[in-house]
């Protein structure tokens, strides 16, 4: 292969940067000519298609975001919209696309590498939901920082014996929330994946008041069954709960932070070995550490799957709020 392209797509992650910086440098490394496709999917269908060389991605390993953009492109689910791209892309001599994205983008990605072109994936989302890593790039990061923010809601709560509902990030998935939680010391974790009732949510704040704790924090995934506003409205009826309320959303703040020494390391193995395997004639997978080796699991393995979060956590959580 003598040119490849990389592009960003879904939902931007921390260390999706370090991840484009170490695609582009190990390609350039190992002979080939490098290009970006600006706003993901976009880029391709758009003919927005940069040069990168190896002073492009300096300076941007430390920043959160995508240098590149990243982009929803309801475009390229149509056959047209690929076709579009296919175009673009030979007009230019690339022979092969590195994706870095989460569920969604793997599955756009594998239709792609369905029509005949060579594509790579790269395990990367906040929400860690994807088949094929451990850990995807973005999650230590995030995790950090909704933790940040419960620590700090702690100490103002604990003044004032409070208790916050503090909704994170997580639409199908409670892994994010549920992890804050465990490490956050919370009272509960409210999951997509596990219904919990708000009448359980009131007890538990309760028992909590009872058992004599000066503060109470809930942590709430944006997608759970009973979200927070309607867990808030609920739980204001309930004085019992003894424990003043408030409610917090952390939303995108946690997207925003500077990438972990984790994830950016996390990133740069990824993006180097997906560069490695797809100039080394690899494609139709995702690449991703699995029990800390870079390891690549074949589309088919990958799309129309999610991983759930583990349940036995979810009971640890429970113990451990006591
Ligand atoms: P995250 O979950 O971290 O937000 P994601 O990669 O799952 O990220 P999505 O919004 O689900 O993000 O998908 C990103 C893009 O991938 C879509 O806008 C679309 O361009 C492409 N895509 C998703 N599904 C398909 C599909 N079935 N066929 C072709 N392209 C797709």
């Amino acid at each position: 292969m003598n040119a490849i392209a990389v592009l960003t797509s879904g939902g931007d992650a921390p260390g999706m940067n370090a991840a484009i910086r170490a695609v582009t440098r190990m390609a350039i490394e190992r002979g080939a000519k490098v290009y970006g496709s600006k706003h993901g999917y976009h880029g391709l269908i758009d003919n927005a298609l940069i040069p990168l060389e190896l002073r492009d991605v300096g300076g941007i390993m430390q920043h959160g975001g995508t240098f590149l953009g990243s982009a929803r492109a309801p475009e390229f689910r149509t056959v047209e919209g690929r076709q579009k791209a296919l175009e673009h892309l030979s007009a230019l001599g690339i022979e092969g696309l590195v994706v870095i994205g989460g569920n969604g983008s793997q599955t756009g990605a594998s239709s792609f590498n369905d029509m005949g072109f060579p594509v790579i994936g790269v395990a990367s989302t906040i929400d860690n939901d994807l088949i094929g890593s451990d850990i995807t790039i973005g999650v230590d990061t995030a995790l950090n920082i909704a933790l940040e923010g419960i620590d700090r809601l702690k100490v103002t709560a604990s003044s004032h014996r409070r208790a916050f509902l503090v909704e994170v990030m997580g639409r199908d998935c409670g892994y994010l929330a549920l992890n804050a939680a465990i490490a956050g010391g919370a009272e509960g974790a409210v999951i997509p994946e596990i219904e919990t009732k708000p009448e359980e949510v009131v007890a538990e704040l309760q028992q909590s008041y009872e058992r004599g704790k000066t503060n109470g924090i809930i942590v709430v995934a944006e997608g759970a069954k009973h979200g927070c506003d309607e867990l808030m409205s609920y739980c204001r009826t309930h004085p019992e709960i003894g424990f003043e309320l408030r409610a917090v959303t952390l939303g995108h703040v946690q997207r925003g932070g500077a990438p972990t020494a984790y994830d950016r390391l996390l990133a740069t193995r990824l993006g180097a070995n997906a560069a490695e395997r797809l100039l080394g004639g690899e494609h139709g997978c995702v690449v991703g550490m699995i029990r800390g080796r870079e390891t690549a699991t074949p589309y088919s393995e990958v799309v129309g799957r999610t991983k759930g979060v583990d349940p036995k956590l979810f009971e640890l959580a429970n113990i451990l709020s006591k």
